[in-house]
């Protein structure tokens, strides 16, 4: 992609006590770009993720972030408070993020019209009565409190029906086309093809394959990358 260098991963590896989960990782996010990170469980998304989002720190190599960005991160199962309602959810984030007053408001506003409107009709009630994928979407709307330039989402498809995870795929991609730079984190590699324009292959904490979903037999390349001979 063609944005500036907003972040930039080089030889990055982490491990966890004497368990490797990253290892000799290379990445540049590009401003604009819908990167999708796609491995099976276990394969290093979470913590390749966190590394991205700033919040660990790799055990190994470097991360630099040239263009100084905001970044939000969905962590997998979502994280929000569940007895508190829908509205709080959002204060909170917004509380945390620094932002007050009329601007709270404003912002309250144009992150809550993102949501449906059978969410958004229910901004009262508590979160944890939501659906799976209703609480994803909330969970999305809460992390663009903070504006972010880059959006990093952790499997957002887990644990939800099929028209859910359409519903939060499409505002996904809806959010990427209004030019937020997006890191979608999946275990599935036909999703991310539909929905990124690179894609990055992770397997036991390696980068086994990276390209563009256009580009002609990068399908059948990742693959064979993701599934090996297993
Ligand atoms: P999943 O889809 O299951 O979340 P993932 O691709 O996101 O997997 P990670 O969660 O990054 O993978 O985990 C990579 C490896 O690191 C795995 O072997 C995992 O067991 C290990 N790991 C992750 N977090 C910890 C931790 N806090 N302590 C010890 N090992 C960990």
């Amino acid at each position: 992609s063609s944005g500036e260098l907003v972040v930039r991963l080089a030889g990055v590896a982490h491990h966890y006590g004497g368990v490797r989960a990253l290892e000799g990782v290379d990445v540049d996010l590009h401003a604009g770009a819908v990167l999708g990170i796609v491995g099976a469980n276990g394969a290093g998304k979470s913590t390749l993720g966190r590394i991205l989002h700033g919040s660990l720190r790799p055990s190994d190599g470097t991360r630099t972030e040239p263009g100084k960005p905001s970044i939000s991160l969905v962590p997998e199962g979502r994280a929000l408070f569940k007895t508190l309602s829908v509205r709080e959810n959002l204060e909170v984030a917004a509380y945390a993020a620094g932002v007050r007053g009329s601007e709270l408001r404003r912002r309250l506003t144009e992150t809550t019209a993102l949501l449906p409107e059978r969410v958004r009709t229910r901004m009262e009630i508590s979160a944890g009565s939501l659906s799976g994928g209703e609480q994803q979407l909330v969970a999305i709307a809460r992390a663009l409190i903070a504006e972010p330039e880059v959006l990093i989402l952790d499997e957002p498809a887990l644990g939800l029906s099929p028209v859910m995870v359409q519903e939060v795929y499409g505002q996904i991609e809806a959010l990427a086309a209004r030019g937020i730079t997006t890191v979608l984190l999946d275990q599935s590699l036909n999703r991310a093809l539909q929905s990124c324009s690179e894609v990055l292959v992770l397997r036991q904490g390696a980068v086994v394959a990276r390209g563009s979903a256009a580009e002609p037999g990068f399908e059948a390349r990742a693959e064979e990358a993701y599934f090996g001979d297993e």
